[in-house]
């Protein structure tokens, strides 16, 4: 076992949480390590968003090509799992840069927590110690395995659905949250039969029913078949198929696919070696690590951010954290205010959701005015053939400031991004009313969403 020297700050995984920690954390001048026992990068630029984003519009493009009668691909599927391999590269390749002239020093290999400021680095053959004053945990999350139909074989985790070589013929997909409902599209771009079992009524369950709406329509017409209110029981798996039993309204069924895809939430990584009771870190009864509103743990040098700790398993959650635990550890006065962040499904339409919505304002007997336009006759998206879907913005309605925001339709993840900031800056609605918007571009359906509620607000003084 070898002594490494001590560090200000020790980082332990490399996702956007972690590599974002340690930037921050040696732009303010403390050294700082970063250990990673997998990628550079994390789950996020290996096996989330960024190859399954890369894979997406692949499939999108393609998907177009063969609308549009224009020459297509002959090898579809193999050049776009080539096209997101190289993306993930440059993006992996920009964080170890980024990392290596900030002077992070980066540790290959598993860290073990031995104490409350030490931990041991463990890599076939080699242990080395290090040091260290504080440290921010950034272990991320795994994929949930059910019981019923664990990880083998025909049953994939979204890591492998990630990584086939060859497009399936036919995928069924346990799971219609965003990230089921975002690779399910893609497959069935792609020429995939993709069908989607989902436990609850409605894919995308966290979308109100009108939002969901445009969306669901589209993933008919790309032919998947959803399966609501059903349960998947078990699988049996033979060298071509799989066969899915499944339990609806009590009453069970079967659907055979070549594979099943399992995608039912993560679970975080704060059990395994890590060690966390050799500190007398506690976790939550779904493993979670709690935090004050400095990312702080209930020991005041040890902090926690990203999948980890409570609150959406999100890649830019996981960053701001990071920035304000960094911060919080150079002294100065961050916090975190999660009122702000926003939820994108890259699906097709895109699906995009801010801050408060329209049913939670009802259920917290809060009195808003809902603001809304569509797309339907803006000329940008006319021009660009995608002009279905809406902007909905949610103030309140005596101070007509902008609480919440929800947008389906074409680049809804670009556009919500000028209500972050609105709701961010407390602007109100006339504030987004009377900002001159670039015409002809799809923002301006944010501007006549905002005209709408300010027209309603002026008519109920
Ligand atoms: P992670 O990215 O999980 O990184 C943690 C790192 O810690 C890992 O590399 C792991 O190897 C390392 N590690 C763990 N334990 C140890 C240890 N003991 N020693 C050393 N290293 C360790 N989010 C979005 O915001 N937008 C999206 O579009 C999006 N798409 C997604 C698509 C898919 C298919 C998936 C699976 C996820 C997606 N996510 C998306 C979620 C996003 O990837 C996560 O929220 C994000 O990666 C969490 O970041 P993190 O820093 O907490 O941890």
């Amino acid at each position: 076992m070898s002594q490494l020297e001590a560090v200000d700050t020790l980082v332990i995984g490399s996702g956007p949480g972690g590599y974002t920690a340690a930037l921050r954390s040696a732009q303010l001048g403390m050294k700082t390590a970063v250990v990673e026992r997998g990628q550079i990068g994390g789950v996020c630029t290996h096996v989330g968003c960024i190859p399954s984003k890369a894979l997406i519009a692949e499939a999108q493009r393609y998907n177009l090509h063969r609308k549009w009668n224009k020459a297509v691909d002959s090898a579809p599927f193999e050049n776009a799992q080539a096209f997101k391999q190289a993306v993930v590269n440059k993006q992996a390749g920009g964080v170890d840069y980024l990392l290596k002239t900030a002077g992070v020093t980066v540790l290959k290999g598993e860290a073990s927590l031995v104490d409350e400021h030490k931990a041991a680095i463990k890599q076939p053959g080699t242990e080395q110690m290090i040091s260290f004053k504080t440290v921010i945990l950034a272990m991320g999350s795994r994929p949930i395995e059910l019981q019923a139909l664990p990880f083998s074989g025909r049953i994939l985790s979204s890591t492998e659905a990630l990584s086939l070589f060859q497009i399936p013929t036919s995928l069924v997909i346990i799971g219609g949250g965003y990230i089921g409902v975002e690779l399910g599209q893609m497959y069935a771009k792609f020429g995939t039969k993709v069908t989607i079992l989902e436990g609850g009524e409605q894919v995308l369950s966290g979308f109100e029913v009108d939002l969901a709406a445009p969306v669901i329509r589209q993933l008919n017409a790309d032919g998947i078949t959803i399966i609501t209110g059903a349960t998947a029981i078990k699988a049996e798996q033979d060298a071509d198929m799989l066969t899915l039993h499944y339990l609806k309204n009590q009453e069970q069924f079967l659907t055979t696919a070549e594979y099943a895809l399992v995608i039912v939430g993560r679970t975080p990584n704060t059990d395994g070696s890590l060690g966390l009771e050799r500190t007398g870190l506690q976790v939550t009864s779904r493993g979670l690590i709690e935090t004050d509103e400095q990312c702080r743990t209930a020991i005041p040098h040890i902090f926690a951010i990203g999948d980890i700790t409570k609150g959406p398993a999100l890649a830019h959650k996981a960053s701001y954290e990071a920035k304000v635990a960094a911060e919080a550890i150079a002294g100065k006065p961050s916090i975190v205010d999660y009122k702000a962040i926003p939820l994108v499904v890259f699906s097709e339409p895109e699906l995009a959701s801010i801050g408060l919505s329209e049913t939670e304002a009802k259920e917290k007997g809060i009195s808003v005015i809902i603001g809304k336009s569509s797309f339907t006759i803006n000329g940008r998206a006319l021009a660009l053939k995608a002009s279905e879907g809406f902007v909905k913005i949610i103030a309140d309605q005596a101070s007509g400031i902008v609480m919440g925001a929800q947008i389906v339709g074409v680049e809804a993840s670009t556009l919500i991004s000028e209500l972050a900031l609105a709701i961010e800056m407390g602007a109100t609605v006339e504030d987004l009313a009377m900002t001159i918007h670039p015409h002809p571009t799809l923002g301006e359906v944010i501007m006549e969403a905002a005209e709408n509620a300010v027209r309603k607000i002026m008519m109920n003084r």
